[in-house]
């Protein structure tokens, strides 16, 4: 039977719109040398057929055939790579599922990204995915030594209770360490990506969890781990929680508390991604994401840290850089709010608790 987060889930996608026509690409520049481009596709399966994920939104659009593809890479994304060493290639979901992304246009994607001379390419895409056959298809294009191939994925959290009762997420950490083993028989790097400001957890919960699952992610081999502060996005039950007060953006603080405890070891293999830099997926304005929050008052001194802190690449150095920015002690509203939330001592709501919570606002 479906479970209530996925019911509502499902419910609160309704009614969100299709990629307009000719959108193939949604395409991102994060920074001079990184492009990520987005390709449209029929929706993530498990956004698609179960409502997993609650927090989660990218659309749902339509297969492309490989000419269509072919085209837009060419015409779209091509202009775009002037200084670009780095591309990320994903879908609405998993760039190596078929049901998105046909055998077809994946041969389009690797051609393209073979003739571009790239220090990274990047795949994203879901744990389960991930296949001998299509890793072996990869590194036949591109052969060693360059350019180095990445496959991210996926992952959240390490807290089985947080994948199930916080965020629905449908993912086997035993399937994931499997898909990390291959990533590394075919010589290529497995970077997992971690989420900050699960809901129905207190603060000091949101960040010991991910803390944890940074950790976890390094122990078990992953060779970069990228952090996601949350984003309400619309049309998801997260965004619903919003609207009910049961759920609060999370604070730009609260990710440079992350920053802070992260172990040096692996603090110079940690990125960040989506921390209030990016506007939504939908292009108009009538669909606005809610990014993590800060105020006026330190609103560019974060930023300024976050742009410091990405550029240097040793562990060292940016240990330092957080060091430097945490003793700071910015004195404004937003990073007191933060202080004080960090006292909450409640314990974790039971799953039954939580389903009484959604039952409430049904
Ligand atoms: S988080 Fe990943 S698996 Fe979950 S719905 Fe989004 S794209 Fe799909
Ligand atoms: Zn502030």
């Amino acid at each position: 039977m479906m479970n209530i987060l996925s019911k509502m889930n499902l419910e609160a996608h309704q009614g969100r719109p299709l990629t307009p026509e000719n959108k193939c690409l949604t395409l991102w520049r994060p920074s001079d040398r990184f492009v990520h481009c987005c390709i449209e596709s029929r929706g993530c399966r498990f956004s698609r057929d179960s409502g997993a994920c609650i927090m989660c939104d990218y659309g749902i659009g339509r297969g492309l055939s490989g000419e269509e593809l072919e085209k837009a890479l060419r015409e779209e994304l091509q202009p775009e790579l002037d200084g670009v060493s780095m591309v990320l290639f994903g879908s609405y979901g998993s760039v190596f599922d078929t049901g998105e992304i046909s055998a077809e246009c994946f041969d389009v994607i690797l051609d393209f990204a073979a003739g571009l001379g790239l220090e990274e390419v990047i795949f994203e895409t879901h744990c389960c995915t991930v296949t001998e056959e299509i890793l072996a298809k990869i590194r036949k294009k591109f052969p060693p030594p360059s350019p180095r191939v990445t496959v991210e994925m996926g992952y959240e959290s390490c807290d089985s209770y947080v994948l199930e009762n916080c965020l629905n997420k449908t993912l086997n950490l035993g399937q994931l360490c499997h898909a990390v083993e291959l990533v590394h028989k075919y010589d290529m790097e497995a970077s997992f990506n971690v989420f900050l400001g699960a809901p129905f957890l207190s603060a000091p919960q949101q960040l010991e969890t991910a803390v944890q699952s940074v950790e976890w992610a390094f122990e078990k081999g992953a060779d970069s781990v990228v952090v996601f502060p949350c984003n309400i996005k619309p049309f998801t039950l997260l965004y619903r929680l919003y609207e009910r007060g049961i759920y609060r953006p999370v604070s730009q603080w609260m990710l440079v508390e992350l920053l802070s405890r992260i172990p040096e070891e692996f603090l110079g293999r940690v990125t960040l991604s989506w921390y209030g830099d990016r506007g939504n997926f939908y292009e108009n304005d009538s669909f606005p994401l809610i990014p993590p929050q800060d105020c006026e008052r330190c609103h560019d001194r974060i930023f300024t840290f976050y742009r410091e802190f990405m550029g240097e690449r040793e562990a060292s150095g940016r240990k330092r850089l957080v060091e430097r920015f945490v003793q700071e002690k910015m004195d404004c509203g937003c990073r007191g709010d933060f202080l004080e939330e960090l006292k909450n001592r409640k314990k974790r709501l039971s799953p039954e608790e939580i389903e009484e919570l959604l039952q409430r606002i049904k």
